[in-house]
């Protein structure tokens, strides 16, 4: 089995789902007392924040080279960037490793394209539903088409996921504000919608839309664990 490189703390709400999912796949495939290989290194995301919103993404990008060269040394086979806001600086983390990245929206796009979804729905952070980095990719890439909220409900997506989500809080207001963006965009032609951001499915999962809802956080430990194990 690979050992999975894990690039944590963004926030570390999400980093349980992925630990825990990743564990659970493992199980699922391998049976018995099997568990993931994991070397993970979970960073202060407090610094993280105030470095995204003050536009040092340079310093950024240091941060998690040191943290992925760390985990490489511990003897990662590959690495998971558990966030998709921090896969804007994906190239220069990958600049300064010698194992791959396995980059969440390729594998959100791979699982979008099994499905048969060309037109879809994109929540995240504002940097995730406003830059090229994400959606660019899924448009480049993988032909898929990308709708995003308008400027307003990117603002609330943005900040229950700032002031709640990545707080560990998880408020009933707060999923209807979601459900109610989710259905706007199936109106704007989304087949799907994109959970975009590791602490979404936290607060809105499949039973609360009949909107399908890629969830990038389940995805993301699943495309792990089949890569880990070399099972399908
Ligand atoms: N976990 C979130 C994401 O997937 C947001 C936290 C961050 O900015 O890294 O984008």
């Amino acid at each position: 089995m690979k050992t999975i490189g894990l690039l944590g703390g963004m926030s570390w709400e999400s980093t349980l789902s992925y630990y825990k999912s990743i564990n659970e796949g493992v199980k699922e495939k391998l049976g018995g007392l099997n568990s993931a290989k994991i070397c993970m290194y979970s960073v202060n995301f407090e610094e993280i924040e105030k470095l995204q919103h003050s536009g040092h993404w340079d310093e950024t990008a240091r941060i998690l080279s040191d943290a992925a060269v760390s985990v490489e040394k511990g003897g990662a086979d590959f690495i998971l960037i558990c966030t998709n806001t921090m896969h804007k600086i994906a190239p220069e983390i990958e600049a300064n490793i010698n194992i791959p990245i396995l980059h969440i929206a390729d594998a959100t796009a791979e699982k979008l394209l099994e499905s048969g979804i060309k037109k879809v729905g994109l929540l995240g952070t504002n940097f995730t539903m406003e830059q090229d980095f994400y959606k660019g990719r899924l448009t480049e890439k993988f032909g898929i088409e990308v709708v995003v909220p308008e400027k307003h409900d990117r603002l609330k997506v943005h900040e229950i996921i700032y002031q709640e989500l990545c707080r560990g809080e998880i408020k009933d207001d707060s999923r209807t504000v979601y459900t109610q963006i989710i259905d706007k965009l199936r109106n704007q032609g989304a087949d799907a919608v994109i959970l975009g951001c590791t602490e979404i499915a936290l607060l809105v999962q499949q039973q609360h839309t009949i909107v399908p809802l890629f969830d990038t956080t389940a995805i993301h430990a699943e495309a792990a664990v089949r890569l880990a194990t070399n099972k399908d």
